[in-house]
């Protein structure tokens, strides 16, 4: 049964390393190609978009493809809505893998927006120096709030840096441990953390230390995923679900 994994989270590399050799199931892996050296899944791999929905759909006809599992990024809302019409459009079977989103613990200031613009504009009423770890894909919201003194880390430099007057890049990739973080929030003086709600483990050492030193956290809620989906929170519910529908 050939299955399209739409890929780009730590979860589409651990179903593609069980799908490898898998008995009845090739799986082709799918990135948009925004990172310029994407780690190898051991299974075949296609890079770039598809050219919206029908691009999508012709993509699946042409393929054969028989299941989809959109294992982007919670925040990844576009291939997940095109996913979504492509599979009612197809009749072809379609799960969302999707980690939890992060639930605030006690000793947690956490200030909830809607978007990186809201997070931007919550900046006006909190600290003066802010670490950014949204990506390197949305910084130009912040250029908004260009009084702050901004330390932005991201995997890849951002293609269009916003123009900020004090600011500090850092290129690093997760996962970061508790300790790590610490020494980060601590070496840049950092009074306010401002990040997605990504969820997962790789990255929610962050969390533990801006909690640790009451530093508040602006947190961009997900945008909703499409009406109807099934959403599993971890791997293996969704190799059961392929398995049970290879024949
Ligand atoms: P997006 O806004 O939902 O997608 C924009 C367009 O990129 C889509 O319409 C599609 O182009 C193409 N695309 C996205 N994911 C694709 C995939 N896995 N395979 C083929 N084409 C894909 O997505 P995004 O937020 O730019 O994220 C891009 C990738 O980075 C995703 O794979 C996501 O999992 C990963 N990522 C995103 C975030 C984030 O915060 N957004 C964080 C970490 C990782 P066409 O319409 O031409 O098909």
């Amino acid at each position: 049964m050939q299955v399209l994994i739409l890929a780009g989270t730590t979860e589409a590399m651990a179903l593609a390393r069980l799908l490898q050799e898998h008995p009845t199931i090739v799986a082709t892996v799918s990135l948009a190609g925004r990172t310029k050296k994407p780690a190898p899944t051991g299974l075949p791999q296609r890079s770039g978009g598809f050219g919206g929905v029908d691009g999508l759909v012709s993509y699946l006809h042409e393929q054969g493809i028989r299941a989809i599992v959109d294992a982007t990024h919670p925040f990844a809302n576009q291939i997940s809505t095109n996913a979504a019409i492509a599979a009612a459009t197809t009749g072809i079977p379609l799960v969302t893998l999707s980690r939890p989103a992060w639930q605030p613990q006690s000793g947690d200031h956490w200030r909830i927006v809607p978007d990186l613009y809201a997070a931007a504009e919550a900046l006006r009423s909190l600290g003066q120096r802010v670490l950014i770890t949204t990506g390197r894909q949305e910084l130009a919201p912040f250029a908004n709030v260009p009084e702050k003194h901004y330390v932005i880390r991201t995997i890849e430099p951002p293609d269009k840096p916003p123009e900020l007057p004090y600011v500090r890049f850092l290129y690093q990739r997760g996962p970061f441990d508790r300790m790590a973080e610490a020494t980060l929030l601590e070496t840049y003086g950092i009074e306010v953390l401002v990040t997605k709600n990504s969820g997962g483990e790789a990255t929610r050492s962050k969390l533990d230390a801006a909690r640790e030193r009451g530093i508040p956290v602006v947190m961009v809620q997900r945008p909703p995923r499409p009406r109807g989906i099934t959403i599993h929170e971890n791997v293996s519910t969704t190799l059961d679900w392929l398995e049970h529908l290879a024949p």
